[in-house]
This record gives structure tokens, sequence and C-alpha cells, in this order.
């Protein structure tokens, strides 16, 4: 097993490449109060590796969702899904941002959007609120939506 701990230097270069936004969700750090985590995509305890092919800035509210998942079930084909990964997929070609809604646009997508509850209530009003802010999605957003 892989040593799960981020020295600061990788924690850093993890950060400035996202441009301090949630590669799940697209909120900007600065727009959260509990901030970014740095996550492992393929957790630890599934032979993932600490090093930055596999690491990926998560809000806490992504990173608590995904913990150690990998994937789920898709339920209308009873196939199983792997997640998004941002370090392989583009953001664009898994979901739409319609108004505050994530919506997703293929399987990974809908699994992602799901069990990371991209579109829990709360989650919503807090996309709404800094939409009416000016400050969703943020230019660095825009480029993972557009790419
Ligand atoms: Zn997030």
């Amino acid at each position: 097993m892989s040593n799960p701990y981020i020295n600061v230097e990788l924690r850093r270069l993890v950060a400035n490449r996202t441009d301090y936004i949630c590669e799940y969700c697209l909120v900007s750090e600065v727009n959260r109060s509990s901030g970014c985590q740095v996550d492992h995509i393929i957790s630890v305890k599934h032979g993932g590796s600490t090093t930055a092919d596999n690491l990926c800035y998560a809000c806490i509210f992504c990173n608590l969702q995904k913990g150690s998942d990998l994937g789920s079930i898709n339920w209308q084909t009873g196939e199983l899904v792997r997640f998004f990964n941002p370090r392989r997929d583009f953001w664009g070609e898994h979901f739409q941002l319609n108004a505050a809604v994530i919506q997703p646009i293929t399987d990974i997508g809908e699994v992602t959007a799901r069990i990371l509850d991209f579109n829990g209530d709360e989650r919503i009003l807090e996309r709404q609120a800094l939409i009416a802010a000016g400050q969703y999605p943020s230019a660095s957003a825009i480029k993972r939506i557009n790419k």
C-alpha cells in the first residue's frame, strides 16, 4: 500500500494547478469556509498512489461523499461505472451546468453526480447564492466547463 501522506509541496502543486477550485463541483475554495482538500482519485485502499497524477483538489462535500469509492452502479443497466477522473476526463464531456444544477450527460457523470451529491438541496442553494453574487462559475471553472 502506498504512503497516503501528501507533503506540502505536492499539496501546493495540486491546489495551484486547479486554481483553487473543487475539480468535481467547480466551487472555488474561497467560497467555502471549510476549504478544499487533496483527494486520492483512486484511494490508497485500492492501490492508488500518492502522486500528482492520482491527486485532485476537492471541496469537503465532494470529498466526504466520495470517500474511498471508485464508482457506483448504473441502476438502469446494472453496470458498474467508474467515477469522473479529473486527471483524465474533461468535465464538460460528462456534465453541463444548468443554472445551479450540475446535469450529468454520461453514465460516468451520472454516478459521480449522484454519489458525490452534486445536486443536494443545500448545494443547489449554495450555488444559487454564488451565481447571484457573480462568483460561480469562476473563470477557472468556465475553462473546465467549455474544454
Ligand atoms: Zn466539490
